[in-house]
C-alpha cells in the first residue's frame, strides 16, 4: 500500500511523481513502455515562450513564459539556450504582427522588434525575438523519474495498467497495487483507461502530428511563422539535427504520412529557404490529447485536471508547462489524503543524469558523447534512444549494434525513413536499408522486404 500510485513515465507522469516523493508521500509509478515513449518522445522539444499561444491562449501563454525560466533554472542540462524568432513573409503575417505583440505584452511575454534584413531570412517583411528554446524531452523526463527514485519512489517500467478499481489499480501483469491516491497521467490513453475501468471519461480528441528531422541544423534560433498557429510553421534546432512541425489531424495513428511530409517541406521552405538544401532523414508522429471536440486547429492546447473520489486524471498540456501541471495534480493529492508538504519543484534543482562516454563515441553522426547514468529501474528498457543512437544523419545504420534490442531498434528507426524517401534521401535510404535488411535477415517484417522506390511507399 503506497499514498499515491502515478499512471504512464511521459513528463507529467514523472514530475508528479517527483513532486509528490519530494513532498515526503510514498510513491510507485507505472509505464508500460518506456519514460516518453507517449507524445513526450514524439514532440518538437520547443521549450515555448509563451508568444505561439499568446493571441488565442492567453493564460496558457503567461504560464509557458513563467515556466520556460522555471524549466532554464532548474534543468540547465535538458535546455539549449537558442532564443527564438517569429517571422513574417506575406503581408497577412505582417498584420498578425501588431496582434501578436500587444497580445504578448498583455500576458506577459517578453518579445521585441528586431531587424528582419538580420534575420535568418533576409527576405522577411517583420521579425521578433521571443524567448523560446530546444529542450531534450528524453532528459528532463529522465532527469524527473531518477529525482523521484532518489527520493524513495518505486519506479515499474515495462508494466502497465490494466484497470483503475476503488484504492486500487490492476497491473498488465495481473498484480493488484493499492493506494489512498491514483493519478492518472496515461496522456492520450486517458480516457481510453478510464472507460476500460468502467469509469466516466472526460471529452478527450486524439490528435496527431507530424514533424520532419534534417540531417544537419538548418538553424541555430527556434523560428516561427508570424501567425495563428498552422502547420509546418515552426522549426526547432535539435542537437545536430533542426525538427520541422507540425501537422494537426483527428486521429490516434502514429505513422506519418507522405501528404503531410510534402505540407511540411513546402511551409518549412516558404519560411526559411535554408530547408531546401537539407536532407529530411526522418519523419516521426505524436498524438496530443486535446480538451474537447471538433477541428485540431480550434481545440485548446490547454490541460485539465479531473478529481473523482481517489482518482486524479490529468488531460492535454504542453512540455514546456509539465511542472506547473504536476504542482496542481499534487496538491489536489494532498487535499485528497488531508496531508501538508510544500511543493519544492520550482526551484530544487534536476539532476543531470548523462555521463561521459569517455571517448566511445557510439553515434558518429551525432557526435553522442554522453550516455544515461545506471538507473536500476531502466535494466530491461533498450537506453539508446536516450543516448541519441541513431538520431542523426544515418539514422542508425551504423550505430545498431551498439543498441541492446537492435530488432525494434531498426524497425523504429525503417519505421520514420520510409515515409520521408525522396530525391536527396534516396541514396542513403537505399544503403541503410540495405544494411538492415544484411543483419536482420529473417527477422525483417515481411512488408518492408522490398525497397520502396524513389518517392516513398504509396500505400502512404
Ligand atoms: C507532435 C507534437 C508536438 C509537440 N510539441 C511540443 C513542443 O514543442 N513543446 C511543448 O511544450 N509541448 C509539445 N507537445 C505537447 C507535449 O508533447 C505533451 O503535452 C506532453 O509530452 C504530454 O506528456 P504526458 O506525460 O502527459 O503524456 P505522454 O508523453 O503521452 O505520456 C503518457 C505515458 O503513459 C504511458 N501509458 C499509457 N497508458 C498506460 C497504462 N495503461 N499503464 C501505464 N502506462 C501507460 C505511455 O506509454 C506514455 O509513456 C507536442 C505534442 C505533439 C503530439
Amino acid at each position: 500500500m503506497v499514498d499515491a500510485i502515478v499512471i504512464g513515465g511521459g513528463i507529467t507522469g514523472s514530475g508528479v511523481a517527483r513532486d509528490l516523493a519530494l513532498r515526503g508521500l510514498s510513491v510507485t509509478l507505472l509505464e508500460k513502455s518506456y519514460p516518453g515513449a507517449g507524445a513526450t518522445g514524439r514532440c518538437h522539444g520547443l521549450l515555448h515562450s509563451g508568444a505561439r499561444y499568446a493571441v488565442k491562449d492567453p493564460r496558457a501563454a503567461a504560464e509557458c513564459a513563467s515556466e520556460n525560466l522555471v524549466v532554464k533554472k532548474i534543468a540547465p542540462h535538458c535546455v539549449e539556450e537558442t532564443g527564438g524568432v517569429f517571422l513574417a513573409i506575406d503581408e497577412a503575417d505582417v498584420a498578425y504582427g501588431d496582434m501578436l505583440l500587444q497580445a504578448c505584452r498583455a500576458a506577459g511575454v517578453p518579445i521585441d522588434e528586431q531587424s528582419p534584413a538580420e534575420s535568418l531570412n533576409p527576405d522577411a517583411l517583420r521579425c521578433f525575438g521571443t524567448r523560446d528554446a530546444a529542450v531534450d524531452p528524453f532528459l528532463l523526463t529522465l532527469a524527473n523519474l531518477y529525482d523521484a527514485y532518489r527520493a524513495g519512489a518505486s519506479i515499474i517500467v515495462g508494466t502497465g495498467v490494466k484497470r483503475i478499481g476503488e484504492g486500487f489499480v490492476e497491473t498488465s501483469d495481473g498484480s493488484i497495487l493499492k493506494a489512498d491516491a491514483i493519478v492518472n497521467a496515461a496522456g492520450c490513453e486517458c480516457a481510453n483507461l478510464l472507460e476500460a475501468s468502467g469509469r466516466q471519461a472526460p471529452a478527450v480528441q486524439p490528435d496527431h502530428g507530424t514533424l520532419l528531422v534534417t540531417e544537419r541544423r538548418v538553424c541555430d534560433q527556434v523560428v516561427n511563422r508570424m501567425r495563428l498557429p498552422g502547420d509546418g510553421d515552426i522549426i526547432v534546432p535539435g542537437h545536430s539535427t533542426s525538427i520541422i512541425g507540425t501537422t494537426s489531424q483527428k486521429s490516434a495513428s502514429t505513422i506519418p504520412l507522405r501528404t503531410e511530409y510534402h505540407k511540411l517541406i513546402r511551409e518549412a521552405v516558404a519560411l526559411l529557404p535554408q530547408v531546401k538544401g537539407a536532407r529530411i532523414i526522418r519523419a516521426f508522429s505524436g498524438i496530443r490529447p486535446l480538451l474537447g471536440s471538433g477541428d485540431g486547429r480550434s481545440l485548446s492546447r490547454d490541460y485539465k485536471i479531473f478529481e473523482d473520489a481517489g482518482l486524479i486524471t490529468i488531460a492535454g498540456g504542453k512540455l514546456t508547462t509539465y511542472r506547473l501541471v504536476a504542482e496542481h495534480a499534487s496538491d489536489a493529492v494532498m487535499r485528497m489524503l488531508g496531508k501538508t508538504g510544500r511543493c519544492s519543484t520550482m526551484s530544487e534543482p534536476l539532476p543531470d543524469v548523462r555521463r561521459e562516454a569517455q571517448g566511445a563515441i557510439e553515434c558518429r553522426c551525432e557526435s553522442a558523447g554522453h550516455r544515461i547514468i545506471d538507473m536500476p529501474f531502466l535494466k530491461n528498457t533498450d537506453v539508446s534512444r536516450f543516448n541519441r543512437l541513431g538520431f542523426g544523419a544515418c539514422q542508425g545504420m551504423r550505430c545498431a549494434r551498439f543498441s541492446n534490442a537492435p530488432e525494434d531498434f531498426l524497425q523504429e528507426r525503417w519505421k520514420g525513413v520510409k515515409p520521408v524517401i525522396d530525391e536527396g534521401q534516396f541514396q542513403q535510404a537505399y544503403l541503410s536499408w540495405a544494411s538492415y535488411k544484411t543483419r536482420m535477415g529473417d527477422r525483417w517484417p515481411g512488408e518492408m522486404n522490398s525497397m520502396p522506390g524513389n518517392g516513398g511507399s504509396s500505400s502512404e
